[in-house]
């Protein structure tokens, strides 16, 4: 059994503040290694569980997050030789999670809410229903035919997975207290509510199916200013809709960004 595991650093236990984000803040470091920690324990959850193989991805800000001498040794930390943002993803793995996840743009204590670019990214939608980065992982790997089988995160990302993917495991690992504060679960309570997830999670191969929205699939970004938009429908296959609206059309569960 294969698993391919995304990370994100927002939702990872331990972050509790948006300064953590910024790589030259005094605590940036202990997010990484909590980042390190809450992946490796959904490493050990995952083989615990039965997985036979399991690859890792380095996804917040498009990578350069891991402290690989933590990393456990049983797992292969994808190197995306494609610089897509998937990397070595493909048809054989029967199952992903996501850790250290956070909500959609607009979610109300949602830690660090946001889809893609805090800056430039209002809202996001595919056939009409309003989606984050969770569901466009979703959609992803659903590309490859494989099922999102479990979420680490704050609270609103957890209740959010719930909201596109049945069945689910998750394991909620602090509380956002407004959009850049959050209030925490004990650290070995977290850890060890990601490799129990992730264990049951091994279960749930055959039985979750991929997220595969019907397509076509009409995908609308409205950004937050028109400047972020000119130009956009200079781009293949994108229409401008208004002044903030972009608008594609698309069969390809790869090609989610207008
Ligand atoms: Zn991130």
């Amino acid at each position: 059994m294969r698993i391919y595991i995304h990370t994100d650093l927002e939702g990872i236990s331990g972050v509790d503040c948006i300064e953590m984000m910024a790589r030259d803040h005094a605590r940036h470091q202990e997010a990484l290694e909590n980042l390190m920690h809450d992946l490796n324990a959904a490493v050990d959850g995952a083989f615990a569980g039965g997985a036979t193989h399991v690859t890792v991805l380095d996804s917040h800000g498009g990578g350069g997050n891991f402290l690989l001498e933590m990393l456990d040794p049983r797992a292969e930390n994808d190197t995306k030789p494609n610089g897509r943002w998937w990397g070595i993803m493909d048809e054989s793995y029967q199952g992903t999670l996501f850790i250290g996840a956070h909500a959609m743009a607009g979610t109300m204590n949602g830690f660090l809410d946001h889809t893609q670019s805090s800056l430039s990214w209002y809202s996001y939608s595919v056939n009409g229903r309003r989606m984050g980065e969770l569901a466009q992982w979703g959609i992803v790997a659903g590309h490859f035919g494989i099922p999102m089988l479990m979420v680490s995160g704050d609270e609103r990302a957890c209740v959010e997975a719930h909201e596109f993917f049945q069945p689910l495991e998750t394991a909620v690992v602090k509380r956002g207290l407004g959009r850049n504060r959050a209030e925490l679960v004990d650290l070995a309570k977290a850890r060890s509510r990601i490799r129990e997830a992730a264990q049951r999670a091994m279960a749930l191969v055959g039985k979750a199916k991929p997220f595969t929205p019907t397509k076509p699939m009409e995908i609308r970004l409205e950004v937050t200013r028109a400047d972020y938009a000119d130009g956009a429908q200079d781009r293949e296959g994108v229409e401008r809709i208004d002044a903030r609206t972009l608008r594609k059309v698309t069969s390809c569960g790869l090609d989610l960004f207008p």
